[in-house]
């Protein structure tokens, strides 16, 4: 059995982005030493945008540097690097120390196809050069991945050739999100060319999907009421505040929902839960979610239990190594 952690390294996009400091660099810092001490290699998606724009601004730079060097020092110990864009920082400024992020333009979709082209190639570029190894992995920022036609033909030239964005039954078409995994295969991998709805046997790209779960809406009551009673364990050690347009917490509370497998505060205590299933259902291995902005005292104390726990079992592999 293997496990695949990414990690998707960014800020948060709605009225505050939250620091640099608190949303990346030192939770990533803890997540760096619990895959050391677990000889785990991990995957990360560094969100490109802001590279991309932190350049720009003068006083940005500071920040900037300590992310580039972190980015670095992942890549020397071995860890995968994935492009992740989220393209509405084509349309973010920055003021008085803070990002001013404009959603209007929030996926690739939104954007014609000449200029989807030139941000693709663009965050690719601004990857690639601080990386030792060709960059091969792709997951679209807020999972909108479709239509996937739009990122194909900039994908072929670069070489991108794995997508880890889709999950089983996930949909979320409220603006400005739109995803549609419905109709996804209902596996581990499978390939596709056009259609990341399609499988393909000779399609050009390996979809990887993050592995999907069913939540309870008691698990979101838990989820909500110990955020409350023990704040210190479960508040995330991000300082932002997310962008509009996930699910509204009273839905949450009322009715099942499908959603990724992730390692984001509390959400990491269905890990073991799912990996007995995989085991059961012979599963090759299983995908898991984070972002270092949504970790928490308890989920980094978890993930490091987790992984001790079952190191002698499982494999903790990048996406690459999935392959
Ligand atoms: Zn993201």
């Amino acid at each position: 059995m293997k496990i695949a952690f990414t990690w998707d390294y960014e800020l948060f996009f709605g009225e505050k982005s939250g620091t640099v400091q608190n949303c990346m660099i030192k939770p990533t810092a803890d997540l760096l030493q619990i895959a050391e001490d677990n000889n785990a290699k991990f995957t990360f998606f560094p969100d490109a945008g802001y590279l991309v724009k932190a350049k720009q601004y003068e006083s940005a730079l500071p920040d900037l540097e300590l992310v580039i060097n972190q980015i670095k020092l992942w890549d020397a110990r071995g860890h995968e690097t994935g492009l992740h864009i989220h393209p509405h920082w084509e349309d973010v400024s920055y003021q008085n120390n803070e990002w001013i992020h404009n959603t209007d333009r929030y996926k690739i979709s939104d954007f014609d196809q000449s200029q989807a082209n030139s941000i693709i190639m663009n965050y690719f570029t601004e990857i690639q050069q601080l990386i030792s190894s060709p960059v091969r992995s792709f997951r679209a920022g807020g999972w909108c991945v479709q239509p996937f036609l739009n990122f194909r033909d900039a994908f072929v030239d670069l070489g991108i050739s794995i997508d880890s964005t889709a999950f089983y039954g996930g949909k979320n078409t409220k603006s400005p999100y739109y995803y549609d995994f419905i109709n996804v295969p209902n596996k581990t991998s499978y390939r596709f060319d056009k259609d990341i709805l399609i499988e393909n046997q000779n399609g050009l790209f390996l979809e990887l999907p993050i592995t999907s779960l069913r939540y309870s809406p008691l698990f979101f009551w838990r989820l909500f009421l110990l955020g409350r009673w023990d704040p210190f364990r479960h508040k995330p050690i991000g300082n932002g505040i997310p962008a509009q347009g996930g699910g509204s917490k009273k839905a949450l509370l009322s009715k099942y929902h499908t959603l990724c497998l992730s390692a984001d505060g509390y959400f990491i205590s269905q890990l073991e839960k799912a990996l007995k299933t995989a085991r059961k259902d012979k599963k090759s291995h299983l995908v898991v979610i984070g972002h270092p902005k949504a970790c928490t005292l308890y989920s980094l104390e978890k993930l490091n239990l987790f992984m001790s726990k079952f190191k002698e079992e499982v494999e903790f592999v990048s996406l690459n190594q999935l392959v």
